[in-house]
């Protein structure tokens, strides 16, 4: 039996285990998936001793995992700095990051949304931001604010895109003079712990989507703000995690699972989901 895990804290409430068995079910790929609590301290060796094939990483591992495989990390996982997926190769790991991809797909091809030359705003600069920030910009988005309450991380991010032309840090203060999105992004944590921070009605239009990379109660504060702001789209991270789950499910398998089943059997409850992934 093949043997692939997620590694995090917390991770008791990952969907991961979940998804991937609905993955291989349909694929008629025989596998376990487990999730493992691992933190900074322990999570190398968790991981050496657990015999998987693959791995998926998430808060606070993902630059863990990234240093784990620097040599042999994707071109996508380099920009972010940030690996989601591992894949054994030998006695070491290939790394590879397929947040900003499942961004991209959830709203390119599950919502519709066209992302070429889009204003976009993200908030936050952690691990997920340096995911789906590439991706974006890949996507033929025209500019791209990162907007974080530690302007030395938003400003670290864009150093590491590497595009000063379309890539513009700025600190939360700084978002009352912005002007309007056609796209926000919310990637903080904020309301994990506490709360999101005051952001201007002004930012968002009636041309204006809005994601939470979160979803369930996390994701409520800032789909509410998005809603009373007078967005069109209001959406949370679920098909998010379906899709970046779908695309390390490739990595390791060479197939591509069918993800709305899985989606839809997610969105169905919803209410009772913490975000976790
Ligand atoms: P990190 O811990 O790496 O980063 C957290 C970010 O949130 C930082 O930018 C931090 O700012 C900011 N932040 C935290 N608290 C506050 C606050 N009170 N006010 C303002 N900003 C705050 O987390 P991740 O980037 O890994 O995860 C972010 C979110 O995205 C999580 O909710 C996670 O579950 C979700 N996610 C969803 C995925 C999906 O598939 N749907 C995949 C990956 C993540 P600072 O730098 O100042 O500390």
């Amino acid at each position: 039996m093949q043997r692939y895990a997620v590694f995090g804290s917390p991770i008791g409430h990952s969907q991961s285990p979940r998804i991937h068995a609905a993955f291989a079910k349909q694929c008629g790929i025989a596998m376990n998936y487990d999730a493992i609590e691992a933190g900074h301290a322990d999570f190398a060796a968790k991981l050496a001793a657990s015999g998987v094939r693959g791995a998926n990483v998430t808060l606070p591992l993902k630059e863990d995992a990234f240093a784990l495989c620097m040599g042999n990390a994707s071109t996508r996982a380099q920009r972010a700095g940030a690996a989601n997926t591992l894949i054994r190769d030998g006695d070491s790991w290939r790394g590879d990051n397929t947040d900003g991809s499942g961004l991209v797909r959830d709203l390119t091809e599950r919502h519709g949304l066209d992302l070429r030359e889009r204003r976009v705003l993200l908030l936050g600069a952690g691990g997920a931001a340096r995911g789906v920030a590439p991706a974006l910009l890949d996507a033929g988005i025209h500019s791209l604010y990162v907007a974080n309450r530690t302007l030395a991380r938003a400003e670290a991010l864009a150093d590491a895109l590497g595009e000063p032309g379309r890539v513009h840090p700025r600190s939360l203060d700084d978002l009352a003079r912005l002007g309007e999105f056609d796209l926000l992004i919310n990637a903080t944590s904020a309301t994990r712990g506490g709360s999101l921070p005051t952001l201007p009605m002004a930012l968002a239009g009636r041309r204006s989507a809005a994601v939470d990379l979160s979803y369930g109660e996390a994701a409520v504060p800032f789909l509410a703000w998005a809603r009373a702001a007078g967005c069109t789209q209001a959406l949370d991270g679920l098909g998010m995690l379906v899709e970046q789950a779908a695309e390390s499910f490739l990595l390791w398998h060479g197939l591509r699972p069918e993800t709305e089943a899985v989606y839809a059997e997610l969105r169905a409850r919803n209410d009772g989901l913490v975000t976790a992934d």
